[in-house]
C-alpha cells in the first residue's frame, strides 16, 4: 500500500462513499423534487471507471465502502461494480463494503450481495404505514420495501433501518418504529433533516425535528445507555436496555462531528466532495479520461490535501445557514 491519505487536520480517510447514480425510483419529498431533471447517461462515470477510483482509494489505505445514491440498485448492472470491490474484501484490502438503499430492488439483489461478502445494509423507511409511506416517497410502496428487508434477512444481512425525524410526520410513531425494528433484530438510525437542495427553506424549518427532542421521548419509555462506539461519522448510540437495541442519532445540525471525520464522497460524475456540508470538490474525471491530466492518485491526494475543518450548517435562528444547493441525491447521503 502507498502511503495513507491523511487530512490537513491529522484525520486519516478511510472511508468513501460512492454514490453511483443521481437517479431513484422513489422521489422523497425531502430529497428530491417530483420533476428532477436527472444527468444524462454519458456524464456518469463508467462502471469500470468507478472501479478505477474505488481501487485507487482501496490502494492509499481504505478500509471501507459504502455504495449510495440516487438509489445504487437502479443502475443498471450495479452488480458488476459490487463483485468488483468483492475481490477488494477478499484480499483483505477492504473491512467492509455496504450498500444504503431505499429496499425497492432488495428483493432482487439480496441474494448476489450477500454472496459477494456484503454484510450488512442500511434501509431507509421512515414510517410503517403505507398511506403516509406513499406520500413521503411520492412513487414508493410499502409492500416492496417489505419484502425487500425480509429478504435481506434471509439472506443473513444485518439490517439498519434509517428514518428521517419529521416533525408532524413520523413523530407519532417513534415507539412503533422503534418496536417494530426490535422484534427484528433490526438497529435504527434517526437522521435529522438537513438543508440539501433547494426546498424552500421555510419547508426545513417546519419539517425539523430536533433530535434531542426525539432522545427526550424515548427516555420516557426506556432506560437509554450511551455507547461509545463511532464509526468516525455523525451517529451517536444508544443501547435501549428493555430491548437491548441499538439506536443512533444522526445530528449534523445539534451538534457538530466534524473532528472525527474520517471520509469522503465520490459522486457519480466523478466529483471528489471533501465535507458534505462544503461545496469544495475536486473533478477526478480528467485524471481517468484525458491523458495530459495529473495521475489519478496524485488528483485524490491534493484534494484530500483541501479537506475542510467541517460544515457551516446551522438552523439556530429559526434561518438556514449553510445551505447546500445541490441534492441528497447527488452526492450521496
Ligand atoms: N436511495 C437510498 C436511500 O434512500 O437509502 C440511498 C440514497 S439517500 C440520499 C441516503 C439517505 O439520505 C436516506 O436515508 C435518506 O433518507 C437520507 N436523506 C435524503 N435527503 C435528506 C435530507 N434532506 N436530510 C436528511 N436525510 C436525507
Ligand atoms: Fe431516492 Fe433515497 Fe432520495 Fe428517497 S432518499 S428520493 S429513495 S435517493
Amino acid at each position: 500500500m502507498d502511503a495513507p491519505l491523511i487530512d490537513p487536520f491529522q484525520r486519516p480517510v478511510t472511508y468513501l462513499r460512492v454514490s453511483v447514480t443521481d437517479r431513484c425510483d422513489f422521489r422523497c419529498s425531502y430529497c428530491m423534487s417530483e420533476d428532477m431533471t436527472f444527468l444524462p447517461k454519458r456524464q456518469l462515470l463508467t462502471l469500470e471507471e468507478l472501479d478505477t477510483v474505488s481501487t485507487a482509494f482501496v490502494r492509499l489505505g481504505l478500509r471501507k465502502l459504502r455504495v449510495t445514491g440516487g438509489e445504487p440498485l437502479v443502475r443498471r448492472g450495479i452488480m458488476t461494480y459490487f463483485a468488483a470491490m468483492a475481490r477488494h474484501l477478499e484480499s483483505g484490502a477492504l473491512d467492509e463494503l455496504t450498500l444504503t438503499t431505499n429496499g425497492s430492488q432488495l428483493h432482487r439483489f439480496a441474494g448476489e450481495l450477500a454472496g459477494l461478502g456484503v454484510r450488512r445494509v442500511n434501509i431507509s423507511l421512515d414510517t410503517l404505514d403505507e398511506a403516509k409511506f406513499a406520500r413521503i416517497t411520492r412513487w414508493g410502496r410499502l409492500p416492496q420495501v417489505m419484502r425487500g428487508i425480509e429478504a435481506a434477512q434471509a439472506e443473513g444481512l444485518r439490517v439498519k433501518i434509517n428514518a428521517v425525524a419529521l416533525k408532524g410526520f413520523n413523530e407519532d410513531e417513534l415507539f412503533d418504529m422503534v418496536e417494530w425494528c426490535a422484534a427484528r433484530d433490526m438497529d435504527l438510525t434517526f437522521i435529522e433533516v438537513m438543508p440539501m437542495g433547494d426546498m424552500g427553506s421555510a419547508d426545513r424549518i417546519e419539517q425539523y425535528w430536533p433530535l434531542a427532542d426525539l432522545r427526550a421521548q424515548l427516555a420516557t419509555r426506556y432506560r437509554l445507555t450511551d455507547l461509545a462506539e463511532s464509526t468516525g461519522g455523525p451517529a451517536r448510540y444508544v443501547r435501549l436496555e428493555e430491548t437491548g437495541q441499538k439506536v443512533g442519532f444522526i445530528t449534523p445540525l445539534t451538534h457538530n462531528f466534524c473532528e472525527s471525520c474520517n471520509r469522503v464522497r465520490l459522486t457519480c460524475t466523478g466529483e471528489l466532495y471533501m465535507c458534505l456540508g462544503q461545496e469544495d470538490r475536486a473533478d477526478l474525471r480528467p485524471s481517468l479520461r484525458e491523458p495530459t491530466a495529473p495521475p489519478l492518485e496524485d488528483a485524490i491526494r491534493a484534494a484530500i490535501a483541501r479537506k475542510p475543518k467541517g460544515h457551516d450548517f446551522d438552523y439556530s435562528r429559526q434561518q438556514v445557514a449553510g445551505q447546500m444547493p445541490r441534492h441528497m441525491s447527488h452526492t450521496g447521503g
